[in-house]
């Protein structure tokens, strides 16, 4: 089956019991035990609820995986993850993880004798470079956030296998439909269900998929112990963004491509940052490990005074922390993803006072384009005052 098809008829299109044409919502913290010597499938929410299995079933197809697990929150999954390693571990990090990511490795974790180093992943000899006899695991995020570098997922996940490390990856930005991770190597696959999955900007979730049977049991033990469960309504609006998730990736990305080679033309636009883009460093990378380019793009303006002229102009898109979803969303990664990092850091990343975000959504590309240029139009004057002040 087609991965349309199996977005709707894979594991969870009907409730086997009612023929339902959607996964009801089992709103029970637990069950009831018909005979104490035969345990039911559910005892207690924590532990299990249909709703939250149907979800997990799902996107474990999706990704191709052995076993899915559901979460309060992208950072939750993300958390209940490094919970898999011990005192003493090390792991190598991509440089630009996401915000979230950076702080619970540099500001928790550390006090659990869990350590890390950030290095430029894009490059697998530095992967390889970081690696020490305590090293326990590698986590990457491809492609990264704000400034969309890829990292080769076969190289560095055979790199992990190598040296037996776990490899994780983040694999927000692309969702299955564009990228499987599993398939190119990696152990774990990890979700922001806030954003592309559940797509409506109306539910914060996160998802994890084993690649293997064990390595799902003992997430499900951390899941069950730590008990940072996604809950079952949650659960149902995550699954109904899900159905769409194909037809809403088709036609964002499509814009997206359409917009960064646009964007690429525009006065004041100093440098547009897509995947997509032939003139992108990694293009043919991402070309061959992942069937999309997405609808993330970053694109860069002079400096602070433009950006805020932009953003007082600009009215169809939300100007908003997050991505993903069917309205097209503006950040400011200097001011808001990554406010907390200091300035030196940030530049070294790429993320200057210039840079822009924007996640592309379903809104008609011509009234975006009409939008986009009159906010570029006033942020052009600014420039045009402060050339003539100097
Ligand atoms: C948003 C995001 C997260 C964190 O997810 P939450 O659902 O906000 O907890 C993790 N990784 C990436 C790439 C994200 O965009």
């Amino acid at each position: 089956m087609e991965f349309a098809t199996r977005l709707l008829h894979g594991t969870s299109g009907i409730d086997s019991v009612t023929g339902a044409s959607s996964i009801p919502i089992f709103q029970a913290s637990t069950f009831h035990q018909f005979d104490i010597d035969k345990p039911g499938t559910f005892d207690y929410a924590r532990s299990g609820n249909p709703t939250r299995q149907a979800l997990e079933e799902a996107i474990a197809h999706l990704e191709g995986g052995a076993r899915g697990f559901a979460f309060s929150s992208g950072m939750a999954a993300i958390s209940s993850v490094f919970l898999l390693f011990s005192a003493g571990d090390h792991l190598v990090v991509s440089e630009d993880v996401y915000g979230g990511t950076f702080r619970i490795l540099t500001k928790v974790l550390t006090r659990f004798g869990i350590e890390a180093t950030f290095v430029d992943t894009t490059k697998p000899e530095l992967v390889e470079a970081a690696i020490k006899p305590t090293t326990k695991g590698i986590y990457l995020e491809t492609p990264s956030n704000p400034t969309l570098k890829v990292t080769d997922l076969r190289t560095v996940c055979a790199i992990a296998k190598k040296h037996g490390l776990l490899s994780i990856v983040d694999n927000t930005f692309l969702t299955p439909y564009y990228q499987r991770p599993l398939e190119l190597g990696a152990d774990i696959v990890i979700h922001s269900a806030t954003k592309f999955i559940g797509g409506h900007s109306d539910v914060v979730a996160g998802l994890a998929v084993t690649h293997d049977e064990e390595l799902g049991s003992q997430l499900y033990t951390i899941q069950n112990g730590f008990g940072a469960v996604l809950g079952a309504q949650d659960c149902w609006l995550v699954m109904r963004g899900l159905k769409t998730l194909k037809t809403r990736l088709d036609a964002s990305t499509a814009s997206a491509g359409k917009l960064a080679e646009w964007l690429t033309a525009q006065p004041g636009v100093e440098h547009v940052y897509y995947t997509g883009l032939a003139s992108h460093p990694e293009h043919f990378l991402q070309q061959r490990q992942a069937s999309g380019h997405g609808a993330v793009l970053s694109f860069r303006l002079a400096g602070r005074p433009q950006v805020k002229a932009f953003f007082d102009a600009v009215k169809l898109p939300l100007v908003a922390v997050s991505l993903g979803a069917v309205e097209s969303i503006l950040s400011y990664p200097a001011m808001m993803s990554h406010a907390s990092m200091p300035v030196e850091e940030r530049a070294a990343r790429g993320i200057t006072d210039g840079l822009i975000r924007l996640s592309v959504g379903l809104e008609d590309i011509e009234d975006l384009k009409v939008d986009l240029a009159q906010a570029l139009a006033a942020a052009a004057k600014v420039q045009q005052i402060t050339a003539s002040a100097v």
